[in-house]
């Protein structure tokens, strides 16, 4: 199977080429020729797999230039029950809410309690595999810019991976003190954390600076080093996350609560649009799917999108207690585009353009068309995401996180406008102590909140009883290794300085 850009089809890459590469030189997305097709007879054949089974029949049906024994060393290296608690990293919760029953997929178990651990454990195995096969055995010099999460979640992904090494930087005072903390005390020989005096913004310009700059690139190469991408575009990314919406329908017909071949609907708290995307490459594959329900917070650019075929970005930002999902651009559309329009790369090319230009674009009518009978668009704001997480907690004993609660009420909204009572997997993206200053705020019937976070963790397990994540409760002993500080016109030399580079 090869890869082509979504922008230009002459673009055919190899999967460790688009792997390797992250994101076309035409700046388009890679995405597969042709996806395969699972019938009913091989869902049946993947029933009894487990989790890494179904990864790795999926990996090696997508990644045609990895060996069996590659894809094996990946996967098994990934998800080990040490990093994700037990042999099933998704489990599913089985629930109710308002009366209907609710399959909380909880993609939430890795080391940094998020779902992006189910992509970036894996990530670092298939890029240090793709490289040797691009690249000759060069290492890979990772850098990051981070508000929080994904720095985190990136460093724990390639602790310790050989012939690899990660620089993260966040702005100094833009992070909350538990994601600061969580990264100044990372494990590992080959990361490095520092803070930079600038906002996010001025970090993400550094690192983007740093990678293109040609001497450094150059000193890099010199000594047998090359940066590369762990970003949301990655192909690499992408596809570990189509492997849970097929192992989350195995677990419903393993679990009796379905027969094979019954449709389910998905509905996914969505920001870049990568979530969603999967599960949505999953049902071209084969896997049955009614529908797909996107779910934003008040940054609400897809639930108009998929009501009007719209997309229009010039609109008030807003911070809300959902932040992974503050996002006004949904770099992964474009792949949905793509398969929408029939692979047409120019009228792709022409709406991505646009956004550029004008901030807006608007799709075809049969494209629309298309959006609208895949998909339902709602959005809940931070009053409604809270009377959620206190509804379900006080019904159910469940306690969800600010992500997961969205997805939950656009759910509710989605059956008491449709009556439709497919059975549904929902897709629970953090841990409710990830966000526990908002998750508290929902449940605390208006006590004082400590000002410590450590402290707001323990007193919302006081409350719940809800079993606070390990890799959360042991970072509160542990001591900070990182606290260099410098200016962004210094990151240059701190990067070089790091990998000892003259
Ligand atoms: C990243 C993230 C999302 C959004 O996922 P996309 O793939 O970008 O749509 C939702 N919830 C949480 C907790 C996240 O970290």
């Amino acid at each position: 199977m090869l890869y082509n850009s979504t922008e230009n089809k002459n673009e055919v890459v190899s999967a460790s080429q688009a792997i390797a590469q992250g994101i076309s030189k035409d700046g388009g997305l890679f995405v597969p020729q042709e996806l395969p097709e699972y019938s009913l007879e091989t869902i049946k054949s993947l029933l009894p797999l487990g989790y890494k089974g179904i990864a790795k029949k999926v990996f090696s049906d997508f990644l045609a230039d990895f060996s069996a024994e590659e894809i094996e060393d990946c996967v098994e290296k990934a998800y080990t029950s040490e990093k994700f608690g037990s042999d099933n990293p998704a489990p599913i919760a089985y629930k109710k809410y308002n009366g209907n029953d609710v399959n909380i997929l909880e993609l939430w178990h890795g080391p940094t309690c998020a779902f992006k651990d189910m992509a970036l454990q894996i990530l670092p195995h298939l890029l240090t595999k793709s490289l040797k096969k691009t690249n000759d055995g060069k290492d890979a010099v990772i850098l990051v810019a981070t508000s929080g999460d994904t720095g985190k979640a990136a460093l724990e992904g390639f602790k310790d991976v050989e012939h690899t090494k990660i620089i993260v930087f966040y702005p100094v005072d833009g992070v909350s003190p538990m994601q600061k903390h969580q990264m100044n005390t990372q494990e590992g020989e080959n990361v490095k954390v520092c803070a930079i005096e600038g906002n996010f913004d001025d970090a993400q310009t550094g690192v983007k600076k740093i990678f293109t700059t040609p001497e450094i690139a150059e000193k890099l190469g010199e000594n047998n080093m090359m940066f590369s991408s762990a970003n949301s575009i990655n192909w690499g990314r992408l596809l570990p996350q189509i492997v849970y919406y097929i192992a989350s329908y195995c677990e419903l017909v393993n679990d009796g609560k379905i027969e094979l071949g019954d449709k389910i609907n998905v509905v996914v708290p969505t920001g870049n649009f990568g979530n969603i995307l999967a599960s949505y490459y999953a049902y071209c594959m084969g896997l049955p799917v009614n529908k797909f329900i996107c779910a934003s917070n008040s940054n609400n650019v897809l639930t108009d999108f998929i009501n009007t075929g719209v997309y229009d970005k010039n609109r008030r930002f807003y911070t809300t207690i959902s932040p992974s999902m503050d996002i006004l651009v949904s770099s992964n559309l474009e792949r949905l585009l793509y398969k929408l329009s029939g692979d047409n790369d120019e009228m792709t090319r022409e709406w991505m353009t646009a956004l550029k230009t004008e901030g807006k674009y608007e799709v075809t009518p049969e494209v629309k068309e298309k959006v609208k009978s895949a998909f339902y668009g709602g959005f809940c704001d931070d009053d409604k995401t809270k009377e959620t997480i206190k509804k379900m907690f006080s019904e159910q004993g469940y306690l969800c996180d600010t992500h997961t609660a969205v997805a939950l009420a656009v759910y509710d909204k989605y059956v008491s406008e449709t009556g439709d009572k497919t059975p549904v997997v929902i897709a629970s993206t953090a841990s409710p102590y990830k966000f526990s200053k908002s998750v508290l705020d929902a449940v605390n019937d208006g006590r004082r909140l400590p000002d410590n976070e450590f402290d707001m963790v323990d007193l919302l397990n006081d409350i719940t009883s809800a079993d606070i994540p390990k890799p959360l409760s042991s970072l509160k002993d542990k001591k900070p290794r990182f606290s260099d500080v410098v200016k962004v016109e210094e990151m240059p030399d701190y990067v070089l300085r790091t990998l000892g580079v003259k």
